[in-house]
């Protein structure tokens, strides 16, 4: 199938996005470099069900690292011992990206991300009432305490720092201030706000971070944010209109719960919506989303923006005709841009055009009769098929989403194993 092609997706072409759009985007000032945080291998190996090995980490790693990505967690090396290898095996890889690792503000933690190599650390601590109340039984000036030590502590160790506070959005704003004031000018390099739950709109995330930059005045920036309500990159778009330079991503958008901002939508709203470079090889990106599915087990939605199985795939009549005319009609950029092509599926929405193009790839021709006596058998054959095979895909997706992790069987016998007493079967 021949279509026209549109080439390069930068802003150079007109067709793509309107001028009103290119206008309103030269407005704002956007930081340069953006340093892509990834979180791929910290955030989103945290997705339920997840677990990567050293190996596959650097598999990831290498990976992201060719495609362009400057900066990635590698993990905490604290957690236990494979992990403390996974981290220890990335520092050493000699990648083009630089390997950072996460620690708690306790000095074992920071201790730990010294001893791996990593030359650069994230170092953490909750913010908000409700995690100081309930999870960290810690007061402000404890949490202040801790993480001037733990910021002092690395770096005397020289290593470059982030400071990351957990659900900050939600924390007193004059606590945030006065915590953020406190690190940076004890030596922290860059600065990172979290929408821990998600809970940001592209509104009340630009308000906070306005407050935040004419409160602490930080030099370098970072945001991580949550997927909750499905804002993630809206609203990591709009920290970077507020000038945030270090946006944290995760490939095909995995992390807790929801997951985190989606690497490849980030990247490529950037590229083709703002034309704000990025320095990615866009063109790989599908390889990485399809590498890092394999890895995670994590299949991708078929609606997923971008690298979803339907993102470039066409049924209905009266799109394909309009594809197979200009496929500016139907579709917002080339999917070769993504290193991926279109498909065109034959179904119960098909129409003329698209048998027309289809019989041409084996150079036929068919007179109108026909031609609608196909489309007709198309049609029919679509809407008689069964659902044997989606069924069992379904059950089978759900049975591994449902229950994932060690099986209740499992753990019982880990809890018989050790002698400890329990009541009941
Ligand atoms: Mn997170």
């Amino acid at each position: 199938m021949s279509l026209p092609s549109l080439g390069s997706l930068q802003m150079s072409e007109p067709a793509l996005v309107e001028n009103f759009h290119r206008e309103t985007v030269r407005e704002r000032t956007f930081a340069q470099p953006i340093v892509l945080w990834d979180e791929t291998l910290r955030d989103g190996e945290q997705t339920p069900g997840v677990h990567f090995s050293p190996e596959e980490k650097l598999r990831i790693a290498e990976l992201l690292s060719d495609v362009g990505i400057p900066l990635l967690n590698a993990g905490i090396p604290v957690v236990s011992e494979e992990e403390a290898r996974a981290v220890r095996l990335l520092a050493e890889a000699g990648l083009r990206a630089k390997v950072l690792a996460a620690a708690r503000t306790v000095p074992g933690d920071v201790e730990a991300v010294i001893r791996s190599g990593a030359t650069h650390i994230a170092i953490f601590v909750a913010a908000s009432n409700v995690h100081l109340r309930y999870k960290l039984k810690m007061s402000q000036e404890e949490v202040l305490n801790a993480s001037l030590a733990a910021v002092g502590q690395a770096k005397a160790a020289g290593l470059h720092v982030a400071f990351v506070t957990e659900d900050t959005v939600r924390a007193p704003l004059d606590f945030v201030e006065r915590l953020y004031r406190a690190v940076q000018e004890a030596g922290a390099d860059r600065l990172v706000i979290s929408d821990t739950v998600g809970i940001m709109t592209p509104l009340t995330f630009r308000w906070f971070l306005r407050e935040f930059r004419r409160r602490v005045r930080p030099k370098d920036w970072s945001v991580h944010c949550h997927n909750d309500f499905g804002l993630a990159v809206a609203n990591t778009l709009t920290a970077l209109e507020e000038g945030v330079n270090s946006p944290h991503v995760c490939v095909n958008g995995l992390g807790e719960r929801a997951g985190n901002t989606s690497l490849e939508e980030l990247v490529m709203a950037l590229e083709s919506l703002y034309g704000v470079p990025t320095g990615i090889q866009t063109n790989r990106l599908f390889e990485l989303s399809r590498l890092v599915e394999e890895v995670s087990g994590v299949p991708l939605a078929a609606n997923k923006a971008l690298v979803g199985y339907n993102s470039f795939s066409h049924e209905a009549g009266i799109h394909t005709h309009g594809i197979l005319a200009n496929t500016l009609t139907y579709e917002p950029l080339q999917p070769e841009s993504l290193g991926r092509s279109r498909q065109m599926i034959l179904g119960k929405h098909t129409g003329k055009a698209a048998v027309v193009e289809k019989l041409k790839e084996r150079h036929a021709t068919a007179t109108d009769p026909l031609l609608a006596e196909l489309l007709k058998r198309i049609k029919e054959r679509s809407e008689q098929r069964g659902k044997v095979e989606v069924d069992k895909f379904l059950l089978t997706y759900r049975s591994l989403y449902e229950h994932p992790g060690i099986s209740d069987a499992e753990f019982w016998q880990m809890v018989r194993g050790l002698g400890i007493a329990t009541e009941g079967t």
